[in-house]
């Protein structure tokens, strides 16, 4: 399998080289030559298949000739050791959710899968260094899923005092292979010190460095999992059945439409936004207009320009006719957010920020729906927002015990407030 990139198309790359390079040295997105629909039979018998079983067969046309099938189902066995339970919350309105893995949060499967492939690849050839800044759930799904991996060397860089306790721990308390930067900043400005390492030649002629961005493919593609996951689960596969995805970069959800492409039967995607709204704009006006960022309470949505909406247009060639035949797109203040989350937890569930927007849109659609049923993707552990949640609910919430521990433990960082200092850590 090749891909290439979305803006040279003859550009080429196999799942080796797209997954190194991170971006088309164009700064084109990856995007597969060809996506071949599974085996209808395939489909048909989910309910029999482990998770293991399903992931491998999912994926398996992407890396193929890149990793070997032996090695590929090793790899998912451990990134997929956990579980993705759907729980029903209202009739026929069902929550996936997604934040069992090691650091609560989605973004984890994407994480550990792009670790161990970047792992495979280099072997004990080289030894590389991830270099990424992050705002939150990005950042601790990343130190997580690379921690003792063999020659890979991670450094995470965060603003001081703007990512919450527990992203903070579980950045900050892994050591070996993981270091943690605090600055003394903003996010862009962690953003923006990385981008200049990646292009300073006193840093990258001594060390390979990579980024663990979203956009990689070996963090995009895994996502299809938890679509053909929530489908075995689904009791009823008579009633048509719509997916809500909190979105913010449209990654998770351009591999639930990929997901749809290759076979599984879902007859809608909504889009579901907080007031960083851009696609929904789009998708009602026409006019692509890039906003400033606004700040939320789903703040890891906070995200004005997608970079997947591309690949989502590319699965539909760019029809939009096609496009919004599939995918619907809504957005939600923060006070409609907060109700949502009240209302619900009313009803005995307790929605993290994130998921409640995810639910809002689901509501919403099946408002003029009435004969579908609905799944909203729960992307974040409500621990993981305490403040918000447990103000919402008026009421504490219960700390999982894969946690606990992690509270007690003792914070790790090099704290700076300048380029040259970074400059100085990459080079040592
Ligand atoms: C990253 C993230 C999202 C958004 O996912 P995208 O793939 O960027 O659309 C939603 N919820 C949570 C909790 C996240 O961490």
């Amino acid at each position: 399998m090749m891909f290439h990139s979305l803006k040279t198309p003859n550009l080429k790359a196999n799942f080796r080289e797209a997954v190194i390079n991170g971006i088309a040295p164009d700064k084109g997105l990856y995007f597969p030559d060809k996506i071949s629909p599974l085996s209808p039979s395939f489909i048909d018998n989910l309910e029999k298949l482990s998770n293991k079983e399903i992931a491998f067969e999912s994926i398996k046309q992407f890396v193929d000739g890149a990793i070997d099938d032996v090695s590929l189902q090793n790899i998912i066995k451990e990134v997929i050791d956990f579980e993705f339970p759907m729980i029903s919350v209202e009739p026929n309105v069902f929550s996936l959710e997604l934040f069992h893995g090691p650091t609560l949060a989605f973004k984890d499967v994407g994480a550990r899968f792009m670790a161990r492939c970047l792992n495979h690849f280099i072997g004990d050839k080289e030894k590389v260094t991830v270099l990424v800044a992050t705002s939150g759930d990005t950042g601790s799904a990343v130190a997580n899923g690379f921690y003792n991996i063999k020659n890979i060397d991670v450094v995470i860089l965060y603003p001081k005092g703007k990512v919450s306790e527990i992203q903070e721990k579980q950045l900050t308390t892994l050591g070996k292979n993981i270091t943690a930067i605090e600055v003394e900043g903003s996010f862009d400005d962690c953003q923006a010190m990385v981008k200049r390492a990646f292009v300073d030649e006193s840093i990258t002629k001594i060390k390979k460095l990579t980024s663990a961005n979203s956009i990689n493919v070996s963090r995009w593609l895994p996502q299809m999992w938890y679509y053909f996951f929530a489908y075995k689960s689904l009791l009823n596969k008579d009633k048509p059945l719509v997916v809500s995805v909190p979105s913010g970069n449209f990654g998770n959800i351009c591999a639930g439409i990929l997901a749809r492409e290759i076979g599984l039967p879902i007859t809608r995607f909504i889009a579901a936004n907080n007031e960083n709204n851009i696609i929904s704009r789009f998708l009602k006006s026409g006019n692509y207009e890039v906003k400033q960022t606004i700040p939320t309470i789903s703040n890891a949505m906070d995200v004005g320009n997608p970079s997947n909406f591309i690949r989502i247009q590319q699965i539909f060639n760019n029809n939009k006719v096609k496009l919004k035949d599939v995918l619907t797109a809504f957005s939600y203040s923060d006070e409609e957010t907060r109700s949502a989350m009240k209302k619900v937890y009313q009803n005995g569930y307790i929605l993290d920020p994130h998921g409640a927007v995810g639910y809002l849109g689901l509501k919403e659609y099946m408002s003029y729906h009435s004969n579908v049923q609905g799944i909203f993707l729960e992307t974040a552990h409500p621990i993981k927002f305490a403040p918000i949640v447990e103000q919402v609910i008026e009421s504490k919430l219960e700390v999982p015990n894969r946690i606990k521990g992690l509270l007690d433990k003792e914070k790790n960082t090099i704290l700076i407030k300048s380029y040259n200092e970074l400059r100085k850590i990459l080079i040592e």
